[in-house]
């Protein structure tokens, strides 16, 4: 399972795809991207490798995203199939989640939801997931990240999760506890993964994030708070370069 995203000046989806790639020797079954342009967010994923992905991909390829998010799963929650691969939805399809890990208690949480009308696609704790965040952001008034701060003090498990909005072409957000999750600090780029070695060839600066801390990458600028809500002052690590 495998955790890649992207903002910046280039392509989102040659970087995400092959950085997928790379993750590949963690072991998966099916993959998928959320890209966010001008036409919205899009979410691709299938069941299979990368290249199946790829292959889909031809169709409706959409090379103008700045911005985007990539996913390799390894299902815990949901049989493996197209509609149990990440990205995961909100309700709205405004927000797009990718998540690597287990949210124990997604079972309650689900029942809560779907008290209050919310719908399932999928059978995943990842959708769960995604969906309560949203019911925090719609019901608060309150940034993106303040909704998942609250969302991650009610929420059991392990996860490395990135979030993509579409009110925020800017802007990633990403938070773990338990599940690696790496940041590529490049020039007016970042990069997010499940270990380093998706970003070693575009910069050698990274960000290994703490447990219970959110990444907020937005107008180019990263900043890291734990969830009680302080600012910590990410420590870039200098990596050497194989070349
Ligand atoms: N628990 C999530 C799922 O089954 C994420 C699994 C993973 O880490 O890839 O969809």
């Amino acid at each position: 399972c495998g955790i890649v995203a992207y903002v910046g000046q280039q392509e989102a989806l040659p970087i995400i795809i092959k950085g997928l790639r790379r993750l590949e020797y963690r072991g998966y079954d099916s993959a998928g991207v959320a890209l966010l342009d001008e036409q919205g967010l899009s979410v691709y994923k299938k069941k299979g490798k990368v290249s199946e992905l790829e292959k889909f991909l031809e169709t409706n390829l959409n090379l103008t995203s700045k911005i985007g998010i990539g996913h390799t799963r390894w299902a815990t929650h949901g049989e493996p199939n197209d509609v149990n691969a990440h990205p995961h939805y909100s309700s709205s399809e405004h927000l797009a989640i990718i998540h690597n890990g287990i949210i124990e208690n997604y079972e309650v949480l689900k029942k809560d939801l779907e008290k209050k009308g919310y719908h399932f696609q999928s059978d995943t704790d990842t959708e769960v997931f995604i969906k309560f965040i949203e019911d925090i952001y719609v019901n608060n008034d309150c940034s993106l990240e303040e909704a998942l701060r609250l969302a991650l003090h009610k929420v059991v498990g392990a996860y490395a999760i990135v979030l993509i909005n579409k009110d925020e072409p800017d802007t990633l957000i990403a938070a773990r506890k338990g599940s690696p999750l790496v940041i590529g600090v490049g020039e007016d780029e970042y990069f997010l993964a499940s270990d380093a070695t998706p970003i070693i060839e575009y910069t050698n600066k990274v960000v290994y994030l703490d447990d219970y801390e959110i990444a907020v990458i937005r107008d180019n600028k990263l900043q890291v708070k734990t969830i009680e809500n302080v600012q910590t002052n990410p420590y870039i690590n200098q990596l050497e370069l194989e070349l």
